[in-house]
């Protein structure tokens, strides 16, 4: 005897869906797709599934890898079909169908699509003050976590002085980004504590506009830092770095509590580069006839009530290709819309 559940899956297994992204987003909506019975294609540009994850050491809260978070997926990734090094050239919408014309020229026809393509991060060479690829000592937060993940960070000769810049590409007209990449003040945060634990007695200096410690648990973390790390935060942008005659950093900035200019030397300087759009918006946004916003993420139509939904009627959104997410906020609407395809299908 068939029970209710397994006559839903029967019903959907003839029905394909499209997900388009492998960063955590996707695998988690093929993932819940895939639960609920669907046929699913994950198709990815890169070379491999797992997106910014890749390149980032370890998540707070919790301490959690992000190697151990991909591999959760790609452990539990049976019955999923994985393209990579894959692109969607054109689709052709008719009736209730779709499709799609891969960049192999494969042709995959599907019911339903969630856009999972994510974020670009911000490319610091553009903030020209802050010296990014002039300087050896200025590198980025991604920078920072690929030497975590490598080990390379010991090689490095222990720095007296360590910044952290955020707002970096964030927050900021001049390069035509006005919102909040909402996650950095954490990471900078997180990253401080991380360089307090393995040099103890370098000093730590974050430069923030405002703190936005906005999710559970992160404002225990500034705490933490502050009382256990002995995190210094100094309130001003940074306006220019330069370097002395021993190659050391020479930070100008202005403390606007104090309303005291401040130059200070460090070793290592870190920028908290932002979420951008991802430059495929434009391109994806049109083959799929969807809005795209101001600030280039996609646009939903009713981004409170229906934040995975889009102005076209088979396509959903999940993750920060409709701007800033967490990880665990991204698996979360990832959830949702594979849900919200379920709704519209099932009915079908
Ligand atoms: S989260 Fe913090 S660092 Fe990131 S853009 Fe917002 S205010 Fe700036």
């Amino acid at each position: 005897m068939v029970s209710p559940s397994e006559n839903l899956n029967l019903n959907n297994m003839y029905k394909n869906v499209l997900v388009l992204g492998g960063g955590v987003a996707g695998l988690q909506a093929a993932s819940s797709l895939r639960d609920l019975g669907y046929r699913v294609t994950l198709v990815e540009k890169g070379e491999k599934p797992g997106g910014h994850l890749n390149n980032w050491d370890r998540l707070y809260p919790g301490n959690i890898t992000s190697s151990s978070v991909i591999d959760g997926y790609l452990s539990n990734s049976q019955g999923i079909r994985i393209l990579t090094n894959t692109t969607i050239k054109s689709a052709l919408k008719s009736d209730k169908l779709l499709t799609v014309i891969t960049s192999s020229s494969e042709e995959i026809t599907v019911s339903a699509v969630i856009i999972t393509t994510g974020f670009s991060l911000f490319d610091a060479t553009i903030k020209e003050e802050y010296g990014y690829g002039l300087y050896n000592g200025v590198i980025t937060n991604a920078d920072l976590e690929s030497l975590f993940i490598s080990g390379k960070i010991h090689n490095r000769e222990k720095p007296s002085r360590v910044g952290f810049v955020h707002c970096v590409g964030s927050r900021d007209d001049k390069v035509c980004n006005r919102h909040c990449s909402k996650i950095c003040c954490m990471t900078a945060v997180k990253q401080a504590c991380e360089i307090k634990e393995i040099w103890p007695e370098t000093e730590a200096f974050c430069f923030y506009m405002d703190l936005r410690m906005f999710g559970r648990g992160y404002e225990d973390l500034y705490y933490e830092a502050q009382n256990k790390y002995g995190v210094n935060f100094i309130r001003g942008r940074v306006s220019e770095v330069g370097e002395d005659e021993n190659g050391k950093l020479v930070v100008k900035a202005e403390d606007t509590l104090t309303s005291r200019p401040l130059k200070i030397s460090l070793d290592m300087l870190v920028l908290m580069s932002g979420m951008v759009k991802n430059p495929d918006n434009k391109a994806l946004s049109a083959i799929f006839e969807t809005s795209i916003g101001e600030d280039g993420f996609f646009a939903q139509p009713h981004p409170i009530v229906n934040p995975t939904g889009s102005s076209s009627t088979r396509i959903f959104f999940a993750g920060s290709a409709t701007g800033p997410k967490s990880v665990a906020e991204s698996v979360n609407e990832a959830k949702s819309a594979a849900l919200s395809v379920h709704m519209l299908l099932s009915n079908e």
